[in-house]
């Protein structure tokens, strides 16, 4: 598979990573299994976080018997305290059972005041140069999902690489992009698929943005095999069709920019919704026509989102300012009404 540089962590990079996002769901044997596609399919970059729960330990088994150097290993914590942030980085090193992470990286940095917090002498970023210093973490990185504050993150020059969503229906990043590579850095594009919603033109979405001269390296959320056979293939495939071009165009204009992109950030719900669950049938209703088959799977939901008590907790943590009450309240309401 093509290799590019990841901007001045001279580290060449496959052009497509693995995303350790849905490793969470599974088992240790399904990430044994995707590690093993990844690697024959001259995958050598695998990005996780510490926030999603069992994603580094899987890897980090599964590691144990593929060998630690097949992969260049990024990962990520949402904690904005030195000593918080430090402690995050001694449990990546204990999950991935590794000596020296390459890439850590500060987390979804959304507020201005976590990014006064992290620059702080008491702040993530002191710690992150920290573990640099003790050979713990090779380079420093960040992920963003807002525009401005990416912008404000790669400004600062204390960054080797940046990691915000792009794809086919979500190209905002395209003029971070070329600032960061003006200031070589790294470009990760995270959210390849838009969460799953490029789905049915996962070809072309990956084609799309492994393409892209901006992007260093895309990394799709993978946990099987033939996900992982799916998304190579697409990317060893020529340029984008006319017809493509066209079909990406259709599907960007029906979907809009307000989507939900099963980031799970919003989690948990005060009362146990699971909202990525439910705001995904919104677009079998919208888009899709599959109202009775979406009925039938919402009925069998623990927590239907007429429990929602309207806290607004969920409406915070989500980095795309989805009004989440307002749009799981209508999904509960449609389908009261069929
Ligand atoms: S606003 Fe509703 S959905 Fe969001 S966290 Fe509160 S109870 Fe859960
Ligand atoms: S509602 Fe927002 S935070 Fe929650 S899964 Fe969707 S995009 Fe992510």
């Amino acid at each position: 598979m093509e290799k590019k540089r990841l901007g001045k962590t001279e580290l060449m990079v496959s052009v497509v990573g693995m995303g350790g996002i849905p490793i969470q769901r599974y088992d240790e044997k399904a990430t044994l299994d995707t590690l093993i596609a990844c690697k024959e399919a001259g995958i050598n970059f695998i990005d996780s976080a510490r926030a999603y729960s069992v994603s580094e330990e899987y890897i980090g088994k599964g590691l144990q018997q593929l060998g630690r150097d097949s992969f260049y290993l990024a990962t990520k914590s949402l904690n904005r305290t030195k000593e918080g942030f430090y402690n995050d980085i001694l449990t990546s090193l204990k999950n991935f059972q590794t000596d020296v992470i390459d890439l850590y990286q500060i987390h979804n940095l959304g507020k201005q005041e976590d990014f006064d917090k992290i620059f702080s002498e008491d702040g993530a970023y002191e710690a992150a140069l920290q573990a640099q210093r003790e050979g713990k973490i090779k380079h420093i990185g960040v992920s963003a999902h807002i525009k401005e504050m990416a912008m404000q993150l790669i400004e600062t020059e204390k960054f080797s690489t940046l990691q915000f969503p792009f794809n086919a229906v979500e190209n905002q990043g395209t003029e971070l992009f070329i600032r960061a590579h003006e200031l070589d850095m790294g470009v990760i594009a995270m959210k390849p698929l838009g969460g799953g919603i490029l789905g049915e033109v996962a070809d072309s979405a990956m084609k799309y943005i492994v393409q892209n001269d901006l992007v260093t390296v895309a990394i799709p959320g993978m946990n099987t095999p033939e996900q992982v056979m799916q998304n190579t293939a697409a990317a060893k495939k020529g340029p984008l069709t006319e017809e493509e071009k066209a079909e990406l165009k259709k599907i960007s204009e029906e979907i809009g920019k307000d989507f939900c992109r099963r980031c799970g950030y919003c989690q948990p719900c005060t009362v146990g919704i699971d909202i990525p669950g439910v705001m995904v049938f919104e677009g079998y209703i919208k888009r899709y026509g599959l109202s009775d088959w979406a009925k039938g799977r919402y009925e069998t939901s623990a927590v239907k989102a007429s429990e929602c008590i309207n806290c607004g907790v969920c409406k915070q943590r989500c980095p795309y300012g989805l009004n989440i009450p307002e749009r799981i309240t209508w999904v509960d309401n449609y389908f009261n009404q069929m």
